[in-house]
């Protein structure tokens, strides 16, 4: 059996052909807090106790997989956003700190409304259930195509108390939408990286996380925020309001689509690596 520094240490000088020297201890402590169920400073104070023999079959199995490239949110099962902890696995993405911008604008700009307000493409539930915890007033709904995702999304919504309505349809087909009312406000962080740009991403993403949430035909890139726009122009309410996470690479297209489909106030926001990343636009 290790203890709890040996394995600390040992997990942290695997880790480091993958990672840099920071992120490979902030990985080894994240691990060996899980396990444990210890915080950093216990951990220290309690540095020469041993593993019992499950954590020990548990410690080995979550270095196996980090080793491979495994991101440390999918060994633990956990990921943090907005400061609570979501359940996440490989059928969602790990939310991403930008994510949290977008969540944080809608909340600024909508606090004190009573709206609906409607996440496409949810994922892990981080968006909705952060929006209704923040804004509780709110009629929160948010759908999927995955029903692997949706079944992450519902354990985070009860798990954190946040009553959300989930909803699994295809919003790429017309017909689907049909199955949505009318919102104040509509939220997506969609798929957007064209299926050529595969190979160029990080493998930690591109062999772990899923495709599904990813990726967009190379011809059609856009596809999701056409689909969004169009659907705003039956769906939203007078003075409704879309906020959308992008790439840099699509802002301009984007912003060019929506108000070639009659929004005003196409917006473009910076995230906070200088990137540009978010749009929101009215319903005119
Ligand atoms: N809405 C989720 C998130 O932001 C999932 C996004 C996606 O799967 N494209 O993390």
């Amino acid at each position: 059996m290790y203890t709890y520094a040996q394995a600390f240490d040992l997990l942290r000088k695997q880790l480091v052909p993958l990672y840099d020297e920071r992120e490979s201890a902030a990985i080894a402590h994240e691990v060996v807090s899980h396990i444990t169920s210890l915080s950093k400073v216990q951990r220290l104070v309690e540095k020469n106790s041993l593993f019992t023999a499950p954590q020990q079959l548990q410690f080995e199995s979550c270095a196996e997989q980090l080793v491979k490239g495994v991101p440390v949110q999918y060994v633990t099962g956990t990921a943090w956003f907005m400061g609570k902890e979501f359940a996440v696995n490989n059928n969602v993405l790990i939310p991403r700190p930008e994510t949290e911008e977008l969540v944080q604008w809608v909340i600024n700009e909508q606090r004190n409304k009573t709206t609906n307000i409607i996440d496409i493409g949810t994922g892990s539930g981080c968006i909705p259930v952060s929006l209704k915890l923040a804004l509780p007033g709110a009629d929160v709904t948010a759908c999927d195509i995955s029903e692997g995702a949706l079944a992450v999304a519902r354990q985070n919504a009860a798990r954190l108390t946040a009553d959300v309505a989930f909803l699994q349809l295809d919003f790429l087909e017309a017909g689907q939408q049909n199955k949505l009312g009318m919102f104040g406000v509509i939220v997506s962080n969609p798929p957007y990286i064209p299926f050529s740009e595969k190979e160029r991403l990080h493998t930690n993403v591109r062999d772990n996380e899923p495709g599904i949430a990813l990726f967009v035909p190379n011809e059609d890139a856009l596809v999701f925020y056409r689909a969004i726009a169009q659907f705003g122009k039956s769906h939203l309410t007078q003075d409704g309001k879309i906020y959308c996470e992008l790439d840099a690479e699509h802002a301009e297209a984007c912003k060019a689509l929506f108000e070639a489909e009659g929004y005003w106030d196409v917006t473009l926001r910076k995230d906070m690596f200088d990137n540009w990343r978010f749009l929101s636009a009215q319903v005119g």
